[in-house]
């Protein structure tokens, strides 16, 4: 069993209250590890620690070039350790093998990028202002100071470099609290972190729930931003706890994306990708596609395909390179998405396929869910409306175009949407009618950290990825230059100030 300290001011330590919890495989329900709990007054220990590094350390005085350098050492020391790290996220999380080796090369490319991105000087010159002898403007981006970073546990090791990456790389220094239900890759990255070379303070990463050490992130003065992913209904709290110091704020939140396949779609191509945009992570992803959108001409065939290829994914042991679908990340989360399945089912749903714990005996132990397609589900259900994240499929079928547009973009979320269509320009009139912050044609799940990510709607609150993301992390500074030089050229001073 691995045991895990708070990383507070460079240092490994244990809480304050010496409290621990655990965190179970969802494979097994076995421990996988003890860590320390921190609670309010750990979290105000590292907010003091990130200040006093971000006002009188080196960190944010530093060339970009040596801050860069430490990122880029991450990115390495991260790759060097990637079948540990890709053990340790299957374990924590119940990622498929598969999924978690392609999350560890994607954080650590992300860190590289994020390495490139601490020499961007942002620096824009701002010919437009005045009149040219007038002034001379100038917009500088600072660091906005101290990030408080909370984020969910569907991706945690991602989850962790999305943060840390543009934080760091904009010169701020930060406070990472990993979701207490996998806390185990944000503690290696710690640990990484301590022999990488960053200052003590820059990064502190404590490991706890939410309702004390996040809450009190949320609250604490000497925190600047907090950089939130997770549920739409924390995200709401995480606003009223800003709100006391009027801090800044992004919020990546939760989503019910709208996948539409138009009449004219590659069948083979837009059933596969919907298996991808639904059932990837067994549907642990905020922009998974779990409404699809299917036109009457071509649903019957649709759904017998969708369903058999459902049927044909396999889940079980996630360390198996053949599994599929790992299981869900808790009990708690199992019986919310069997609750979803049985409240689809009391609504009237044709059940395609699923609807159950998987009857493979190497699943028994896990917390597992089978991929589960409903047809003819109208968008006033809950299973339309709500985020089930878990392996559920709502299948909707619509008349035409417009009423799938209006259907899609009748739900409190906007993060993610996708068409499918052979016309390029079909496909693009839906994606710009759509209101979501990412849109697919013809694909799903693609993110990259040079293109912004985020929400319309409830969806959140600012972007991630791309400068937009960087530039979060950023305060926005006006210089403004006097070119005029003498009073006679300052006639607006007249309004006040008599001329000698
Ligand atoms: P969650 O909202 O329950 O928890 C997220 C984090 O917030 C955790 O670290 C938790 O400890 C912390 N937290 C809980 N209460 C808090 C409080 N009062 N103050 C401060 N922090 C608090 O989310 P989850 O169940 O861990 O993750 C699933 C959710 O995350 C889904 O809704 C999903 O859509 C969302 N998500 C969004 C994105 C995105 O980029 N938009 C990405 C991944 C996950």
């Amino acid at each position: 069993m691995r045991f895990y300290q708070l990383f507070i001011n460079g240092q490994f330590v244990d809480g304050e209250e010496k409290r621990t919890f655990s965190s179970l495989n969802p494979f097994n329900g076995e421990t996988l590890a003890t860590c320390a709990r921190a609670g309010a007054a750990d979290a105000r220990l590292a907010a003091r620690a990130a200040r006093e590094a971000f006002d009188s350390g080196p960190w944010p005085r530093m060339k970009p070039e040596e801050r860069s350098s430490c990122l880029k050492g991450l990115s390495d020391a991260l790759n060097a350790n990637a079948p540990l790290f890709a053990e340790l996220e299957v374990a924590d999380s119940g990622s498929t093998l598969r999924k978690a080796k392609e999350d560890v090369y994607l954080s650590a490319r992300a860190l590289g990028i994020y390495s490139k991105y601490a020499l961007v000087d942002l620096t824009e010159q701002l010919d437009a202002v005045s009149r040219p002898g007038i002034s001379t403007n100038f917009l500088l981006r600072e660091p906005v100071g101290v990030v408080a970073a909370i984020i969910p546990w569907n991706f945690p090791l991602k989850m962790a470099v999305w943060k840390l990456g543009p934080a760091l790389a904009a010169g701020n220094t930060m406070v990472l609290k990993p979701s207490e239900e996998t806390p185990v890759t944000a503690m290696e990255l710690a640990r990484l972190i301590h022999n990488a070379g960053f200052p003590p303070g820059v990064v502190n990463i404590i490991t706890g729930f939410g309702e004390d050490a996040g809450a009190e992130l949320c609250r604490n003065p000497l925190v600047d931003t907090v950089a939130f992913t997770g549920s739409t209904d924390v995200g709401r709290q995480v606003m009223q706890g800003a709100a006391g110091t009027l801090k800044n704020i992004t919020l990546e939140c939760g989503g019910k994306s709208a996948n539409i396949v138009l009449d004219d779609a590659d069948i083979e191509l837009a059933v596969d990708g919907a298996l991808y945009a639904a059932f990837y992570h067994q549907g642990e992803c905020c922009e998974a596609g779990s409404r699809l959108f299917l036109p009457e001409r071509i649903a019957d065939e649709f759904v017998e395909r969708l369903t058999a290829g459902a049927r044909a994914m396999k889940t079980g042991d996630p360390m198996n390179m053949l599994t599929d679908l790992g299981p869900l990340i808790s009990r708690r989360q199992q019986e919310s998405v069997l609750g979803y399945i049985a409240q689809g089912k009391r609504d009237g749903g044709v059940l395609a396929t699923g609807g159950g714990i998987p009857h493979d005996p190497s699943c028994a132990g896990g917390f597992f869910v089978e991929p589960t397609i409903f047809d003819r589900v109208e968008n006033s259900w809950t299973i339309a409306r709500e985020e089930i994240f878990g392996p559920v499929l709502s299948v909707l079928r619509y008349r035409d175009t417009d009423d799938a547009v209006r259907m899609a973009n009748d739900s409190v979320y906007g993060l993610g949407g996708g068409v499918w269509s052979k016309d390029p320009q079909r496909a693009m009139d839906v994606a710009r009618s759509l209101r979501a912050g990412t849109v697919w044609i013809n694909e799903w799940h693609l993110l990259n950290e040079r293109a912004p990510f985020g929400g319309y709607k409830q969806s959140g609150i600012g972007r991630e990825f791309g400068l937009e993301g960087l530039k979060e992390f950023t305060e926005t500074k006006h210089i403004h230059v006097d070119l005029a030089g003498s009073r006679d050229r300052k006639p607006w001073y007249d309004v006040v100030v008599p001329r000698h």
